[in-house]
Parts: structure tokens; sequence; C-alpha cells
């Protein structure tokens, strides 16, 4: 199959099927993609186009975006991004997802299918479960968001494994875009001092999320099929037993970033039990993403704070330290272990430094963060290491900054909340130019909804 499309500015941000038939026998399945021109005449950006394939099951790959322009599939290897597997006879689809067409040209892509029925000469790849950490409670650092060759990134999934590990994280989360193809190899590498956690990025045309927890692929287009909202598609994944997480909602939207802004109304946060306010270095668009946030607890939300690297490739050097990492009071080090404490908001993120905070209601019930106090006179403690002199520790109440302490590399400190002073309270670490080194998921405080 040869089809050559003109596409106009209408077909921004739709998905255009090819559908063609596989006869029994074929043994592998080569696919060319390619469209012009690349950048539009005058416009700082690219365009950018992406496929997907899908066997008469369900999805089998994505060359997403940025990434090669053609996919080989067979019984025993496929290009990354692609899962290997029989090939099927029957209808296979090629969706053509239009990410971002820009103005004034028309935008020409060629799609090319080719099946081959000559006998495979090629062998799998079988990836072993490494072995497993054997940690039991405690706190544990590590990362809930980066990618791989799989879909955009320009490192393998050993890379990433290796970049953890020379930071010293407990746990490491492979979330390539669209695509799971990554995780079993991932999977391959942990060890007792690194756990590695499966998940995607459901990369949207109006917002990303990342589904946690799952090695299942999620349907992220809700404009066909049996999904036709966002909530619906993250109750899919909250149904799987994963965790759903709005990723960078306040991320630059279009055309710098097609996608990265949260632009889901009847999601804002619906059913989303968690969001990243966090994304890689701490920037703009992250302290908007944390207002953004506090702003959903405001309206009585219990929401769990996340951060992720979104890393893509070794940082340059002058940038390493300053992503944030998520620290996670769990029962174990297990991937269950972590998400159940994410879950509960059991976890602060860090950029570095120690950022202990714990609370107690007058009539003694203890809490940590997010967890939940009765109505009552309120002691908070914090406890902070590693920061340097000049930073500043915030105590924010209902979203607003109630008490600044001025520190030093380490301390602790004791505050008190009056009954009836709010409804929330968490404790930010920031430097002396104001930049987040620390933050804490909320302790709240009333009558607990469930998580
Ligand atoms: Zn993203
Ligand atoms: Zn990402």
């Amino acid at each position: 199959m040869k089809v050559e499309r003109t596409l106009s500015l209408n077909d921004n941000r739709k998905h255009l099927p090819h559908a063609f038939e596989v006869p029994e026998g074929t043994t592998r399945i080569h696919i060319e993609f390619d469209y012009n021109p690349p950048v539009s005449q005058g416009q700082p950006y690219r365009n950018q186009l992406s496929f997907s394939l899908f066997d008469p099951e369900g999805p089998r790959g994505v060359q997403y975006c940025i990434n090669g322009k053609s996919i080989t599939v067979d019984a025993n290897q496929a290009t990354p991004g692609t899962r290997p597997g029989v090939i099927q006879a029957g209808t296979w689809t090629v969706l053509v997802d239009a990410y971002r067409l820009l103005p004034p040209d028309p935008i020409t892509y060629t799609l090319s299918v080719s099946l081959s029925s000559d006998p495979l000469t090629n062998t799998p790849t079988v990836w072993t479960q490494g072995t497993k950490p054997s940690k039991g409670i405690g706190w544990y650092r590590g990362d809930l968001h980066a990618h791989s060759i799989h879909s955009d990134a320009s490192w393998d999934v050993p890379d990433l494994v290796r970049f953890a590990r020379d930071h010293q994280l407990d746990f490491v989360t492979l979330t390539d875009h669209n695509t799971i193809t990554g995780l079993a190899q991932h999977d391959s590498l942990s060890d007792e001092n690194l756990l590695t956690m499966g998940g995607m990025e459901l990369t949207t045309y109006y917002g990303h999320a990342l589904t946690l927890g799952t090695r299942q692929w999620m349907e992220w287009r809700t404009d066909d099929g049996d999904i036709l909202t966002m909530p619906q598609a993250a109750q899919r994944v909250l149904d799987s037993g994963a965790l759903f997480v709005i990723a960078h909602p306040m991320a630059p939207g279009d055309p710098e970033c097609s996608g990265c802004h949260w632009e889901y109304t009847d999601m804002r946060p619906g059913n989303s039990p968690a969001v990243e306010v966090w994304n890689g270095y701490w920037t703009d668009y992250n302290e908007n993403s944390l207002q953004l946030y506090y702003s959903w607890l405001n309206e009585g939300h219990r929401l769990v704070a996340t951060a992720g690297s979104d890393i893509h490739g070794q940082p340059p050097a002058d940038e390493v330290g300053r992503g944030a990492a998520n620290v996670v009071y769990a029962n174990e080090l297990t991937e269950s272990g972590i998400f159940e404490a994410i879950k509960q908001g059991h976890s602060y993120l860090s950029a570095g430094p120690e950022l202990l905070v714990t609370a107690r209601s007058a009539s003694g019930i203890e809490a940590m963060v997010g967890d939940v106090l009765p109505i009552e006179d309120i002691t908070i403690f914090v406890k902070v290491n590693k920061a340097d002199a000049g930073d500043v520790l915030r105590l924010i109440v209902d979203g607003s900054v109630r008490t600044i302490e001025l520190i030093t590399e380490s301390g602790e400190f004791t505050w008190d909340l009056p009954t009836g002073t709010g409804h929330w309270f968490t404790v930010e670490l920031r430097d002396a130019a104001n930049d987040m080194w620390a933050v804490a998921n909320p302790i709240f405080i009333g009558i607990p909804e469930p998580h």
C-alpha cells in the first residue's frame, strides 16, 4: 500500500486511519512514513506528526513525533516503540496523528506499507526480570517520569537506568509517550538497590498524563472508540489498578509545545488523584502548576502532588541536580509499596534537601504528609537537612504563606495552627531566588474523604 495525502489546517489534531490487509503467511511488515515540509515557511516550530500501528487485536506500536520514520515488525524483533510478535492475518491499521500543523504550507505525507513472507532468520530478545529489592519500611527517593528511545528520547533504557544509579535513586519509572515497549528491558535491569517501575505517558492533543504501575497499553485518543472523554480514559487507567497523574498541567501549550498544556475542562482535576507539580527543573510553569494544584486543594479535592524529571537524555553537566525526586515513605521498596504510599500522599518532592513534616492535634492524633487531622489546635513539626544558608522555609495554609523562616543548612521548627485556621497546610523550602528546593504533600484538616 502506498498513500499520499495533503493535509489542511482543519486536519490539525485529527487521527487519520489507513487500513490494510495482511494475508496468511506474512512474516514481516515494514512501514515508511514521511512528510513535507518538516517546518512551514516562517514558523519557529516543526510540524509534528506521529503514526501508530494497530494489529487486528489492538495497539502494536508507535513512532512518536520527532523519532524515526519507519517501523519494521516481525515475530522476533521490532523497531523500538513497537512490540514484536506473531503477524496476525487480518486487517491492520496505521493511524496518522496530526499533533501540530502550522500554516501557511499545505503538509503532505506519504505512507507506504510493504509485506514480506520470507522466512525469518533473526531471533527474539528475551528479557528476564531482574532481582527485585528486598527492603522494608523507610524513605525512598525516585523518579516517576522518564523517556527512552522507545519514544522521543536520545538515550536507551540502560542509559536511563545507569543515570538513576549514578544519582543514587531507589526507584526509576519509564513512561514513554504512548508506548510500553521499553518496559520489559527496563524491568530486566532492576536489582537490590534500584527498583524499576512501569508506566506510560498518555500524550494527547490536549494534555499529558502518566499511567503509573502498569505494563498495559492505555488508549489516549478520546474522540473515537468507546472512550469519549478524558475522565473515561482516566477511569479505565484507575480501574486497571494503575495511578493516573495529570502531567505538567501548566507547561506551555500550542504551538510551542502542542498538547503539553492541560486543556481538559472536564478534568480540572476531575477524577485524577494526582498532579505532577514539579516537572524537570523548577520553572515558572512549575510554579503555575503548583498554584493550580493549591487552587484545586482549596476547592476541596484531596490530591497528591508528584514530581518527575521528564528526562529525555543525558542532561548538560551544569544542569544536573536541580530536578526533583519523589521522596516516599513506603512499607517496602516494591512497585505496589511505592504507589500505595504515593496514593496516600506519604511523600515530599525534593531537589536535594530532606524535608520532614509531621503534625499533632490537641487530642494527640499524629499525622504525616498526606494524612488528615481533626479540626483542633494543631502543632506542626518540620525538620530540614542539607539545605543552604539563606534558604527560606514557608508554611503554606490554604495556599497562602502563613509563616516564613530563614534557615541554615539544617534545623527543626515547630509552628502552632489554632483551630479553624485552614483546611490544609504544607511546607515549602525555597532558595534565596525563590526557586523550589523541596515541597511536601499537604496534611489535611477535617473529615477525611476517601482517596
Ligand atoms: Zn509530557
Ligand atoms: Zn514526558
